[in-house]
């Protein structure tokens, strides 16, 4: 069996977004796609779709493309454990309650298992599915249930303790959703995601754009 390098994290992002993007062409009853097609369907360009495709080891024909289902397949295998993954949501508050919504029974091979709050009113719940426990649960559901993700979406305030809360409890991978930066042993991956950041560069281009009209 051959062993695939690591492949770099943008390389990783942009594979999920094709599958998302080949996702919607099977949805449509296509059997093919060339990568201007693809690329075009995510504002990417020819290059860097083809580049990416040849990474994961796969090549299409020049006459049809890529195999629709092949690639999903393929990508299926670099990303997705067999078994699937759990993930637990840390803050059961607006955006805690929006990506239970928004994410279950999107993707099969990862799955929200449990919430965990501080507010009694919210705890021994269940949202949407998902049971809702107490933080101070934390550590022995999250060894008892398998679960090596978890997504913070508790005030920027608690995301110190909670992350150390997390780690301990043997958490392998954090999507922090606080505005707070935090720091994780380097066996922990950590993604952040400040909504705010991302708006303010919009804003810089938009800003940048309306000048150059002006000159
Ligand atoms: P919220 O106040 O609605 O929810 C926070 C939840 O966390 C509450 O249910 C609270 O009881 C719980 N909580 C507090 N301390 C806790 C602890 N130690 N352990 C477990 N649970 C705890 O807030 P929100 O709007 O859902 O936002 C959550 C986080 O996400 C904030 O840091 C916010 O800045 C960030 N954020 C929110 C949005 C948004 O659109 N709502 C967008 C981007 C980022």
């Amino acid at each position: 069996m051959t062993i695939m390098p690591k492949l770099p994290e943008k390389t990783i992002e942009r594979l999920s977004q094709y599958r998302r993007a080949l996702l919607i062409c099977l949805g449509k009853n296509k059997q093919y796609i060339f990568s201007h097609e693809l690329a075009g369907m995510l504002h990417l360009t020819p290059v860097q779709v083809r580049r990416d495709i040849m990474l994961i080891g796969y090549s299409g024909t020049l006459r049809q493309g890529y195999e629709i289902r092949e690639m999903i397949a393929l990508i299926g295998k670099i990303i997705d454990s067999e078994e699937g993954l759990k993930v637990a949501v840390i803050g059961l508050g607006n955006l805690g309650r929006a990506m239970i919504s928004y994410f279950n029974g999107k993707r099969t091979k990862l799955s929200i298992v449990a919430a965990f709050d501080i507010n009694q009113e919210k705890v021994n719940r269940v949202y949407a599915g998902v049971p809702c426990y107490h933080i101070d649960m934390l550590s022995k559901i999250i060894r008892s249930e398998n679960i090596p993700i978890a997504i913070m979406t508790v005030p920027g305030d608690e995301a110190a303790k909670v992350t150390e809360s997390l780690v301990l409890a043997g958490i392998k991978g954090i999507l922090n959703y606080t505005p707070t930066p935090v720091n994780v042993p380097a066996n922990t991956y950590l993604q952040e995601y400040d909504m705010i950041t991302s708006l303010e560069k919009i804003a810089y281009f938009v800003k940048q754009g309306n000048r150059e009209e002006h000159i």
